[in-house]
């Protein structure tokens, strides 16, 4: 790595007033403090409380769907999105190679199988085209089910995936799915603040599934949330997340197995005041994405991904593409050495011990893209 590379890790560190940057940190001020301050203070701190309800309220406003429901982790939530989606035991997604293993484990959770398809450069999330070109190779229509000719299963639905905030090509997928009869439930965990042609995503499937992990665009700590334009389904998703109980003064009665995924309050007081910042952070990571944008002007064989056309992304996390001569390994060790944390996208699924010997799809770009990309510091800058 030459002296360029030692100015551009520089400049970073002088950015962010730090000897070692991390990667993505979350941010708080005074309001976290004085919501949970309040929880604490009012006893209402686990699975009850008017936090949780104010959350979902304003997440369903901030995304523009009907309803919201919160749960525990984002996994959690895409547990229960691919489950009141429709999903069954036995039947096969479609998702991208190319996402960070919760989505994989959400369809295995109910029994489905995880198909893999590629990715395209342009977005980094799944390719409507290549989707298309798979489905007619290897699926046919009988009635009003997708059947994967080579297994004998029935494909269910497709997960597109918003890698590190920028959104798929949403139109182009929602086509795909009405003609071959997919339901489209979208992996929303990275893209809180994210639109395709001005409607947010997570807006455009039958369900989708937010994360508020510690380390995503907001954080309620540990959380999660399943989104749905649809009262039934929200009904049914609030049901199933909280023990399947059926409202009563004081009986126990359960109507069927739930999970006991809802969101603390506590937590969901954290995620109240961090969805107000919400404008605030984004125009942060704007600003962040203009300042990578010229610092890496003078060095050579990289350049930094920007928001793919007709999309406004959350730059959730930064992101290096590195063309040709450079070794993906070498940049992130002299990054990291450097007080630079650095780190590479996921390991492709069929590349993972539990998911090696499942159906997939030509994975040449994922293949491709997983050497070429390096993420950098990534939290927004000034104290909001
Ligand atoms: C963060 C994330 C999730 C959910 O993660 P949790 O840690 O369970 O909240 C799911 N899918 C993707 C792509 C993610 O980045």
């Amino acid at each position: 790595m030459n002296t360029k590379w030692v100015e551009f890790a520089k400049q970073i560190k002088e950015h962010y007033k730090k000897d070692f940057v991390p990667l993505h940190e979350p941010t708080f001020n005074t309001k976290e403090l004085e919501y949970v301050t309040d929880c604490i203070e009012t006893g209402w701190v686990s699975s009850v409380g008017a936090y949780v309800t104010r959350f979902e309220e304003e997440l369903a406003r901030f995304t523009g769907v009907k309803r919201a429901v919160a749960v525990m982790n984002g996994t959690a939530a895409l547990h229960i999105a691919l489950m009141v989606a429709g999903v069954q035991a036995n039947e096969e997604i479609f998702m991208p190679a190319l996402t960070f293993i919760a989505t994989a484990n959400a369809a295995s959770y109910l029994g489905a199988v995880p198909h893999f398809v590629d990715v395209s450069e342009k977005t980094l999330g799944l390719d409507p085209q290549k989707l298309e070109a798979h489905i007619i190779k290897i699926g046919e229509v009988i009635g009003n089910q997708l059947i994967n000719k080579e297994t004998g299963r029935v494909i269910r639905a497709v997960v597109p995936m918003h890698t590190f905030g920028h959104p798929v090509e949403l139109e182009e997928l929602q086509l795909v799915c009405e003609k071959y009869h997919l339901a489209l439930v979208e992996d929303a965990a990275e893209s809180l603040g994210s639109y395709y042609k001005g409607k947010h995503t997570g807006s455009f499937g039958k369900v989708s599934a937010l994360s508020f992990n510690g380390n995503k665009i907001i954080t309620t700590g540990g959380g999660g949330a399943i989104l749905t334009d649809d009262d039934e389904l929200a009904n049914y998703a609030k049901h199933i997340t909280t023990t399947a109980k059926v409202p009563h003064l004081w009986e126990f009665d359960h109507d069927e197995i739930g999970f006991n995924y809802r969101l603390p309050n506590i937590n969901a007081a954290l995620g109240c005041a961090q969805l107000e910042k919400m404008p605030e952070f984004i125009d942060q990571k704007r600003l962040l994405t203009a300042f990578y944008e010229e610092l890496i002007g003078p060095l050579e064989g990289v350049r930094l991904f920007k928001e793919p056309e007709h999309t406004t992304s959350n730059y959730w996390l930064q992101t290096l593409i590195l063309d040709g001569h450079l070794e993906r390994d070498e940049v992130l060790t002299f990054l990291n050495e450097n007080g630079v944390m650095s780190r590479p996208i996921w390991s492709p699924m069929h590349k993972l011990k539990p998911y090696a010997q499942l159906p997939k799809a030509d994975l040449s770009a994922t293949e491709r893209l997983n050497q070429k990309i390096v993420n950098i510091p990534s939290t927004p800058i000034r104290e909001v």
